[in-house]
């Protein structure tokens, strides 16, 4: 075994309809780590990752996965790989036990394994207790875990969560990150796309961020918080966007920040991202104040992932979320060389 579990360079992806989905991209993701990939909607995370899966052939570049080549070696890939799609594999007339079952002869887990193995992932993801009900009378977040067990039952050393908690609420969603972790920290490497930033904050080492096809960023959670620059100063204005849009023309011209300053109006005010926003904060209330504005809220805080997010793609985080809710999109209309598993 490589010490790496990927090892991507140059990889392309353009679809048939012409669509440069993944435009080049370098990725490395070292033995045992938890590695989250952020971006925007249609950023390409899903193409990687189903190029990483061998669901998808590159157009371009050379990919190994736990040192395996993805074209010339793909039935080694898979049988070395867990993936768990965004769309769920379970079958619902099936109950939990059956489901996990059914995973054991697709992967060819030999008959002998199958019994504890099964036990033991339906203890992991809490769901012992409920082995024999159907699954179609489980909740999203009971189908999720039982989703990720599947994926694991052939032991594979690297899985791939291609947005594993979407649309679920926060007590589910906890409880998969509990399980996440504890793979993890068992020496499963974790491939992890998500929307959610928290996410990738709790539960990853390192975080790359794609957009437009591209890698923009890769670093720790702490690095790229860093990487922003500064502090957050959050101004809350009344009277509504109006105000916020002048507040932010106040801010520009004041000449307390240094040039370049990102200042973001937000719905309810102004956030600045400064190397001065401690030192220059109350100076900037006495000009807005001046200008004739009322400020109702005030406070200087370190760079949460949403900032970095922010700074490095153009969007909130919101954005993407409220996106995700309604993306319900079946496969593609175009798919080049599909690899059937
Ligand atoms: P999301 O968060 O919405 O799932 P994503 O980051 O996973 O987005 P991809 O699904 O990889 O993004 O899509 C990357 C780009 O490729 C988008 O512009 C998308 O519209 C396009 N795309 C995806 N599948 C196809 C296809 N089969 N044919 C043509 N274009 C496609």
């Amino acid at each position: 075994m490589t010490e790496y579990a990927i090892e991507a360079r140059d990889v392309e992806l353009t679809y048939a309809d012409g669509t440069k989905a993944v435009r080049g991209i370098d990725l490395t993701v070292p033995r045992g780590e938890f590695f989250g990939f952020l971006g925007p909607n249609g950023a390409g995370k899903t193409t990687t990752i189903k190029i990483l899966a061998t669901l998808l052939n590159p157009t371009g570049g050379q990919v190994t996965v736990n040192g395996f080549d993805v074209r010339t070696q793909a039935r080694q890939v898979r049988a070395s790989i867990g993936y768990m799609p965004q769309e769920t594999s379970i079958d619902p007339e099936l109950t939990a036990r059956e489901n996990l079952r059914f995973a054991c002869e697709s992967y060819g887990v030999p008959r002998g394994d199958r019994g504890e193995r099964i036990a033991e992932l339906l203890d992991l993801v809490d769901l012992a207790d409920v082995a024999d009900k159907r699954a179609d009378g489980f909740s999203g977040g009971m189908r999720k875990r039982l989703d990720s067990a599947t994926a694991l039952v052939h032991r594979p050393p690297l899985v791939f969560l291609d947005e594993p908690t979407t649309g679920l609420d926060p007590k589910a969603r906890n409880r998969l990150w509990e399980y996440f972790e504890r793979i993890n920290e068992a020496g499963t490497t974790i491939f992890l796309t998500t929307q959610y930033l928290e996410e990738a904050d709790q539960l990853c080492d390192r975080i790359g961020v794609i957009k437009d096809g591209d890698i923009v960023a890769d670093g720790s959670p702490s690095e790229l918080k860093r990487r922003v620059g500064g502090e957050i100063l959050d101004i809350e204005l009344a009277d509504g966007t109006d105000a916020s849009e002048r507040a932010a023309t106040v801010a520009h011209e004041s000449d307390l920040f240094e040039s370049g300053v990102t200042i973001d109006v937000t719905d309810d005010g102004i956030s600045i991202t400064s190397e001065r926003a401690r030192s220059h904060g109350t100076d900037l209330l006495v000009a807005l104040t001046e200008a004739g504005l009322t400020v109702t809220g005030f406070n200087i805080r370190a760079p949460t992932l949403d900032d970095v997010f922010l700074a490095i793609t153009g969007e909130r985080a919101e954005d993407v979320e409220d996106g995700s809710q309604d993306d319900t999109a079946g496969e593609p209309e175009s798919q080049p060389s599909e690899v059937s598993q």
